[in-house]
């Protein structure tokens, strides 16, 4: 026991030795010990309505306190985990402690909602519902409508039928859906009519490029006139300027996150940047744009 703690501990966290069976192997039971003795931490991005200048909730991003490395983002851990059992436990974690965030925000009073990010084996777990009520159900007191469950594109695409199922059985329990990085997967339009998503978050790419390319713009334009057909709610991603966010208003989207408006942060930074971004004359003037 003493020799594989010691083991552990000196297993340098490197992707690249992933490649080898026996590196990830490596790699899964270091990741696996890490959730065991709470190494992972969430930190939260801010979600606003830039014409009503509200904090609509916040999206919740895990990262891992390495004890060596520091703060590792998720890319540096998760893929390793993909298509293994850890990938369900390490989920089943980031829920729970959204759930344990959302009780203390609302005995404070504070109204918050948390977008959760879900992995697609995750969706494809036969029993996922029945787990998302078992771990609802240690925090009975709470507003089931305050969690959101963030989804790929391509994940809701593997098996749409389970991801439309899923996504409908949620809306029961009051728990809704967002599609997340829109527009990166093989969209074809069509198979949002099947999936019952009241939400969508719109790739950091479009809104990078938006500015260097009128074409982008237009493509923009469309999907932001689709989704008002078909009555769902846009949320631009990756606004890292103040053009971002006029160019967005210009279009009508109006609720946005990214690193211009406030990078993922510890929960306890997240009053003091409200405070900031409410009294930010530039984002104030960013609300004026008028209405398209
Ligand atoms: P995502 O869900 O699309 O989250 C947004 C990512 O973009 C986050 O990276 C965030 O820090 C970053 N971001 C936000 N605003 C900006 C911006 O203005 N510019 C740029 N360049 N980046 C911005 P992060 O935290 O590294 O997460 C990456 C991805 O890892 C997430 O993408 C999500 O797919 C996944 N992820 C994160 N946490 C979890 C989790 O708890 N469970 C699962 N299954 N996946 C997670
Ligand atoms: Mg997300
Ligand atoms: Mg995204
Ligand atoms: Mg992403």
């Amino acid at each position: 026991q003493a020799k594989l703690s010691g083991k552990n501990r000196f297993h340098v966290f490197d992707a690249e030795s992933d490649r080898t069976l026996r590196g990830q192997h490596a790699s899964l039971e270091r990741i696996r010990s890490a959730l065991q003795h709470q190494e992972f931490v969430l930190h939260y991005q801010p979600k606003v309505n830039m014409r009503t200048r509200t904090v609509l909730g916040v999206e919740a991003l895990i990262r891992w306190a390495h004890p060596q490395q520091g703060l590792l983002a998720p890319g540096h851990f998760l893929p390793v985990t993909e298509n293994h059992r850890l990938s369900v436990d390490i989920g089943e974690w980031v829920i729970r402690q959204a759930l344990l965030q959302l009780t203390d925000w609302q005995s404070q009073g504070i109204g918050l909602s948390i977008s959760v990010n879900i992995s697609a084996m995750q969706l494809q777990q036969a029993d996922f519902l029945e787990r998302l009520q078992h771990l609802m159900a240690e925090f009975p007191q709470l507003q089931p409508h305050s969690l959101e469950l963030e989804i790929l594109e391509t994940s809701a695409l593997e098996d749409i039928a389970q991801a439309a199922r899923v996504i409908a059985q949620c809306k029961a329990l009051d728990v809704d859906f967002a599609l997340d990085d829109f527009g990166t997967g093989y969209s074809s339009l069509t198979y949002l009519k099947r999936l019952p998503i009241p939400t969508v978050k719109i790739d950091q790419s479009f809104v990078r490029e938006m500015l260097l390319d009128q074409d982008n713009v237009h493509i923009l334009d469309g999907i932001l006139w689709i989704m008002r057909q078909l009555k769902r709610n846009v949320v631009a991603e990756g606004v890292e300027t103040l053009e971002h966010a006029r160019a967005l208003m210009d279009l009508g989207c109006e609720m946005a996150q990214g690193y211009g408006i406030a990078r993922p942060m510890p929960v306890a930074g997240l009053a003091a940047w409200k405070q900031h971004w409410e009294q930010d004359a530039d984002w104030q003037a960013i609300a004026l744009v008028p209405r398209t």
